[in-house]
């Protein structure tokens, strides 16, 4: 299948890097307002590509992206001294405004994958901006707080995080909620599971858990800037769910028509993947705590979005 990105910064670009490193797309072109930008990491990418696959990895413009399967929305701007977040989201809002017309000119069958962040408005904009049904344009979500969940569970408990399934759900943010409720490994609650293997989990160690998720962009941040190995191979994991049609379940952002009574608004909870974008929702069960949770993660991002003009 053949990929684009826009936006070649430094997520379009660990995305592409980890698409071209797993061979998960045959081409992959990437375009930028930044032309040398684009051509630049296509060519750095290129010269990783004999050690590990045979995708071809390319620079193009708007018209290089016909054919495409699936094009990763990575495109967006910084935020300057002293703006507001809604300033900031007013002027990602433009920039795919710009960009999203021109990408479907190109390439109409293409699922529309959106990681500039915030994800989940950003998400919201794009869907209304293309016109297509929500299950095709697909937001990363909480796909790598999700990973990160699973990870600290897993860790804790003495198990790898494959056996792990827990999902966070809701905003990718402040507002995102940690579905303990519903969390198992292997076949047991996690509760038992810790029972069964005599490993404390009381609500401190879940508290340090819920921390470590919530907190570990701003850690990272804080010590180089931004974040972008991560979500990059959550975005190639996401490709290869479409790509090969898998029908696999990942906690994903797209606009829900109702979530604890909140409609039309874009969230993560987990979904079935494949060839054709979203196939299913899969609501979690939820304790009381979390569908309270849920609710006021919804309403905030439908204030948000309400409080935006696109
Ligand atoms: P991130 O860390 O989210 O990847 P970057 O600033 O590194 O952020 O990357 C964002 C990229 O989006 C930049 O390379 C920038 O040139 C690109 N970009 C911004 N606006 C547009 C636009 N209108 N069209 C195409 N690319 C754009």
């Amino acid at each position: 299948m053949k990929i684009g990105i826009v936006g070649a910064g430094m997520v379009g670009s660990a995305a592409g890097y980890a698409i071209a490193l797993k061979g998960t797309a045959s081409k992959i072109v990437f375009v930028d307002y930044n032309t040398a930008l684009a051509r630049a990491q296509a060519e750095d990418i290129a010269h990783a590509v004999p050690f590990a696959s045979s995708s071809v990895v390319m620079a193009g413009d708007y018209g290089d992206l016909k054919g495409a399967g699936v094009v990763i929305l990575a495109a967006g701007v910084g935020q300057k001294p002293g703006e507001s977040r809604l300033e900031l989201l007013t002027r990602n809002a433009e920039v795919f405004r710009q960009i999203i017309g021109k990408v479907l000119d190109a390439a109409p069958d293409a699922i529309l994958l959106v990681a500039t962040n915030p994800v989940d408005i950003m998400t919201q904009i794009a869907t209304r901006l293309s016109g297509l049904p929500p299950e095709r344009v697909i937001g990363s979500g909480t796909i790598l707080d999700t990973a990160r969940f699973r990870h600290l569970i897993g860790e804790h408990l003495g198990v790898s995080p494959r056996s792990v399934h827990a999902y966070v759900l809701g905003e990718h943010g402040d507002s995102e909620v940690l579905c303990w409720s519903s969390a198992r490994a292997g076949t047991l609650s996690v509760k038992d599971f810790a029972a069964q293997m005599r490993v404390p989990l009381t609500e401190g160690v879940k508290a340090r858990i819920d921390d470590g998720v919530r907190n570990a962009a701003y850690t990272i941040i804080n010590g180089k800037g931004a974040t972008w190995y991560g979500i990059g191979a959550g975005l190639e994991r996401l490709v290869r769910a479409i790509a090969r049609d898998e029908q696999t379940v990942l906690s994903v952002s797209i606009v829900t028509p109702k979530v604890e009574g909140v409609s039309d608004v874009a969230l993560s909870i987990p979904r079935i993947v494949g060839g054709q974008g979203v196939v299913s929702d899969l609501f979690p069960e939820l304790d009381d705590g979390e569908h309270e949770a849920l609710g006021a993660s919804a309403r905030l991002l439908k204030t948000t979005l309400d409080a935006l003009e696109y």
